[in-house]
């Protein structure tokens, strides 16, 4: 496999009033469990179900209910610590964090504090061809959602929606290694593909299932060096954490905002106070929601209704034999085996029913001429009327056929692209050959035809020929007049070749 190598992109510096700045930025991300049933109970996690429909006892925390663990929520977690590469706990530990909501009937999260199920990995964010950012990962640990609160629906009263209480959420807890906005919004996104191809996250944003915590600081250049050359996090300024962020877009614009707050404070000769902060879209900027919360403010203590969690190494096995190619190899090995760019390449395998649909156009053919057509005419109608690979009106067999034409020398690129719309439109489905032949698209690449077109236009035109005989440049116009007298059918370089050799060139 081929290997690519990257480089480190440089951090965002902002200008202050007086120096410049650096940023610093860890991401802690929560990531929605795909899964039929919820982390301690059979409820059912399905989104938009009528409110409280979704509900069994014990995440109501009806007394003397107990959690019982779901393997496959935990199969899920490993198999996305496997592919961030990480390393994997086989003796994890649940502990509650207690603290007091409406939407929280226990009272307490059951959560992973002291032993997370995941360890120490990795994730490379791309950042344009050639260059990419290693990102630390900490660790993941499995955790229960809250429920939701519902203050809209009535001038007087609340509501509360259980339906979320008690889904599983992967807690992915990122190094400080991210170093501006963009990288932060790539991070979450590489993250988002990492799972959506594991498919152990959907990633929807929208619906809350891939939401963001960003903690955000701000440092002297050459202060992150020291950072990471002795670990200590003292060589960095005190950061805030800016909660619940679901859209990658605000996530940058509150990364900005923050970094700007944060650099006023201090060149004005204050200090930032470590805080949790909330983003105001519609504002454009951060404000206090509480002071910093500690450990010790939530009374973690081992949950007593769970025995220690412990896996197996060769089930882990079995999961780590059972993974997808994921988007970092199957990048590498499009770039090595079709010879496309690694922008092309980015492109194929953003997601992956896209790269799937890609090799299925150009297994056993051209693959760079497959991949322009599938990335140039597929990709860019489809974005055009809001459609996907999975409701596209050509197949890749269809396309597949197409290039074969085409490869054949049957059809011209020209043609291709009218073939490409008949089938999109009126011929949908149909068998490009056919169609072609139907609508009486046919190169014509018969040298004896096309030189007695070349003849006739030639005997027609003698002051053009003059002209042309002068200035070479002029032969353009006597394949545009062939290529016309052939209903645009004859094979444009086989016409350049005969009109070049005609007028003595
Ligand atoms: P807590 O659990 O109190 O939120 P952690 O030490 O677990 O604190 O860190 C949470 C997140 O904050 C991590 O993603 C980490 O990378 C990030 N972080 C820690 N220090 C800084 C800093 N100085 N600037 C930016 N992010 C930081
Ligand atoms: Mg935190």
């Amino acid at each position: 496999m081929l290997d690519l190598t990257y480089e480190a992109p440089k951090p965002k510096v902002i200008s202050g009033a007086k120096e410049d700045w650096e940023l610093v930025i860890g991401l802690e991300v929560h990531a929605q469990v795909a899964s039929n049933a919820k982390l301690f109970s059979g409820a059912s996690t399905t989104f938009g179900a009528e409110p409280n429909s979704n509900v069994a006892f014990v995440d109501a925390a009806m007394p003397g209910m107990l959690p019982v663990i779901n393997e496959y929520c935990v199969a899920q977690a490993v198999k996305t610590g496997l592919g961030l590469k990480a390393g994997i706990n086989l003796r994890s530990a649940f502990d509650r964090k207690n603290y007091f909501y409406p939407d929280l009937p226990q009272g307490y999260q059951i959560s992973q504090l002291y032993h997370p199920i995941v360890g120490e990995g990795e994730v490379i964010v791309d950042m344009g061809p050639g260059i990419a950012r290693r990102v630390r990962i900490e660790r993941i640990h499995i955790e229960q959602d809250a429920g939701k609160s519902i203050h809209d629906l009535d001038p007087t009263m609340s509501f509360v929606d259980l339906n979320r209480t008690g889904v599983a959420l992967m807690e992915i807890v990122s190094r400080p290694d991210i170093r501006g906005p963009e990288e932060a919004a790539a991070y979450v996104g590489k993250l988002r593909q990492i799972m959506r191809y594991l498919g152990t996250c959907d990633g929807n944003m929208q619906n809350g299932n891939l939401r963001a915590d960003v903690n955000v600081s701000i440092c002297r250049p050459g202060d992150y060096e020291k950072y990471q050359a002795t670990g200590d996090f003292g060589h960095l300024g005190t950061r805030c954490e800016i909660k619940n962020m679901n859209s990658m877009r605000f996530i940058q614009q509150a990364i900005e905002y923050e970094a700007r707050r944060q650099i006023a404070i201090v060149e004005d000769g204050g200090k930032v106070v470590q805080e949790t902060r909330l983003y105001d879209p519609d504002k454009g900027e951060t404000r206090s929601m509480r002071s910093k919360e500690e450990a010790h403010d939530y009374r973690y203590f081992p949950c007593p209704d769970l025995l220690p969690l412990e896996i197996e190494q060769a089930w882990v096995d079995d999961i780590a034999a059972s993974m997808p190619e994921l988007p970092d190899a199957k990048k590498a090995r499009f770039v090595g085996d079709y010879g496309m760019t690694e922008y092309d390449a980015n492109v194929l395998t953003a997601e992956v029913e896209n790269a799937a649909f890609f090799e299925e156009v150009a297994k056993g053919r051209d693959g760079k001429q497959a991949a322009n057509w599938v990335i140039n005419e597929l990709f860019g109608r489809l974005n055009k009327e809001g459609l996907t690979v999975e409701t596209t009106p050509v197949s890749a067999a269809q396309l597949g056929g197409m290039l074969d034409l085409i490869a054949k020398g049957d059809i011209s690129g020209k043609m291709a692209k009218d073939l490409f719309e008949l089938l999109w439109t009126t011929e949908k489905g149909g068998d490009p050959a056919e169609v072609a032949a139907k609508h009486g698209m046919k190169q014509v690449t018969d040298t004896g035809a096309i030189e007695a077109a070349v003849d006739e236009v030639i005997a027609a035109n003698p002051a053009q020929v003059e002209k042309a005989k002068a200035n070479p440049k002029l032969a353009g116009w006597f394949v545009g007049q062939v290529l016309k007298a052939t209903g645009g059918k004859a094979n444009p370089a086989a016409v350049n070749e005969l009109v070049a050799k005609k007028l003595g060139l």
